[in-house]
This record gives C-alpha cells, structure tokens and sequence, in this order.
C-alpha cells in the first residue's frame, strides 16, 4: 500500500454570491415610515445613494435589524478543523462543511500556524507528524476494510478520521445576513482571537467591503466602536471608524 503524502495549504475565501443590491434593507427601512405601503416604495438612483441614506439615517442610530434583509454566501478553504469549529460556534449563520466521513482523508492537506513556520526544528517536526498521520489514517483504512468486508467507505471513514489532526484542512460554505456579519466580525477580530480566525476575517471583511463600501465601511473590531471587553490594545487605531457613523 502506497500512503498519499499530506499537503500543506493556505486561507481561501470568496465571495460567491450576495443579495446584489441595497434595495431590500433600503426599501425594509422605508416601509417603516411609508404610509403608501411597501409597493410605494421605489429604489434610489444608485447603491450609492441607498448606502448613504442607510448609513446617515438608519445605520447610524443603530437600527441594524436592517442589514439582515441582505445575505452573502462565501466558499471557504483552507482553514483548519479548529478554526471551523470556532466558526461554527456562531449559530445566525448557516454552514455546509465537507464531511470526513463521505470524503476520504487520505493525503489530507493541512494548516500550517505561521509561528510554527517560522521555527525550523517545531516546523520540521510539525511536518513530519502530519506525514505520520496521514500514513495511520490509511492504515486503519485497510484494517478496517479487512476486518469488516462488507464496510462502506464512510463507515471505515468515520472511524478512521479520529487520526485526524485538527491542522486538517476543512471547506466549508457559510450563508449570513449583514447583520450577523457584522457581530461576527466584530469578535473575531478582536486581537484576543485566534490568528487564523482572525486572518479568515479580514479577508470576509475585505469581501463585504468591496462590495458595499458604504454600508460595510466600518467593519472592525468592538474596539473600533468604543467597546473592549477585552483589555487594552493597539488595535483600534488599526480599525478607526470612518466618518459618517
Ligand atoms: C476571543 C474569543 C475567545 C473565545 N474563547 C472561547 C472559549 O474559550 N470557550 C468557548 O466555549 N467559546 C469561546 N469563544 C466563543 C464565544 O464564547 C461564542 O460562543 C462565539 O464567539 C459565538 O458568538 P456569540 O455567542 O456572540 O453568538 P452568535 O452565535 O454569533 O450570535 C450572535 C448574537 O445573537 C444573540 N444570540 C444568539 N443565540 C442566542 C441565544 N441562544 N440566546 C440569546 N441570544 C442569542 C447574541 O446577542 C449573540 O451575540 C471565544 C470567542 C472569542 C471571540
């Protein structure tokens, strides 16, 4: 039996798809003060005049029930099973990840943490583990397949993965509203955070700004918003908030 070797991977993250324009948190904000109804309500003439007016008139006093009329969807990969797992703790958002039991292991890419990376002797001895890994996963494989002849892959799967490490890599896709996005985002980048969280964050953030600057403009730690719960940090000026707000 010839072992895959294990790989190593980096963060990728994209923005598959989002609710693609401001009108329905513009329009759910106006229907608040319309005595005409909803169909009386008409789009301004650009998402950047529908982002100032949610900005200045409705984001600004802190009414972001709003942004929860928009959804984003993003196509995650190359995090670790222990940065999903802090993701997922996150319940207003909704998530399909690759499964380790329907899809076979062997070979597994994984997550190396940059301080470790930048020690040789812990990298090398980091790699090496991983190698071995990979090797007993395909071990217990077999001697699973052999002892149970009639076993099905994901049932051999599903014992076989408690080898795993939580470096392996995982996918995942992860729907949220704008709201959630922004709540999450707050906490997981928080300098208290875990480095690889963090690091998927600023990418989210970076999406999402991107691709509705104004609304998502401030998007930043609670330290950014005059709040840490956390203790002090250099952070915040890292994250200023923009005028407007
Ligand atoms: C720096 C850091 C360190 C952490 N360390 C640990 C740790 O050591 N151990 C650990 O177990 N977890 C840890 N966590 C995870 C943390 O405790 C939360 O579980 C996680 O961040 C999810 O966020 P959330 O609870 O704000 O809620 P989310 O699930 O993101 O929900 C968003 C908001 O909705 C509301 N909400 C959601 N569900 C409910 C509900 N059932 N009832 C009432 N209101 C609700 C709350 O206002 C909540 O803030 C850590 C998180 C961070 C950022």
């Amino acid at each position: 039996m010839t072992a895959d070797t294990a790989r190593e991977t980096t963060l990728s993250v994209r923005l598959v798809h989002w609710t693609g324009t401001l009108f329905p948190a513009y329009a759910a904000a106006r229907l608040c003060y319309s005595k005409g109804g909803f169909d009386s309500i008409q789009p301004l003439e650009s998402e950047q005049a529908m982002g100032v007016w949610l900005r200045d008139r409705v984001l600004s006093r802190g009414h972001w029930s709003i942004l929860e009329h928009l959804t984003f969807q993003f196509a995650i990969g190359g995090i670790s099973r222990a940065c999903s797992h802090q993701l997922v703790r996150h319940r207003i958002a909704s998530y399909a990840q690759q499964s380790q039991r329907y899809v076979d292991k062997a070979g597994f890419r994984y997550i190396v943490p940059p301080h470790l990376a930048a020690c040789p002797e812990a990298l090398a001895l980091f790699r090496q583990t991983m190698t071995e890994l990979s090797a007993r996963y395909e071990e217990l494989q077999h001697l699973l397949r052999a002892a149970n002849p009639g076993a099905t892959g994901e049932s051999v799967n599903e014992d076989a993965r408690f080898v795993l490490p939580n470096a392996c890599e995982t996918e995942l896709v992860m729907t949220v509203n704008g709201r959630q996005l922004m709540t999450m985002t707050r906490e997981r980048l928080c300098i208290r955070a875990q480095w690889e969280i963090r690091a998927l964050f600023e990418r989210i953030r970076a999406l999402a700004q991107a691709e509705v600057p104004v609304v998502f403009d401030n998007l930043g730690p609670d330290c950014a918003w005059g709040k840490c719960d956390e203790g002090g940090c250099e952070l915040a000026a890292t994250y200023r908030r923009r005028p407007g707000w």
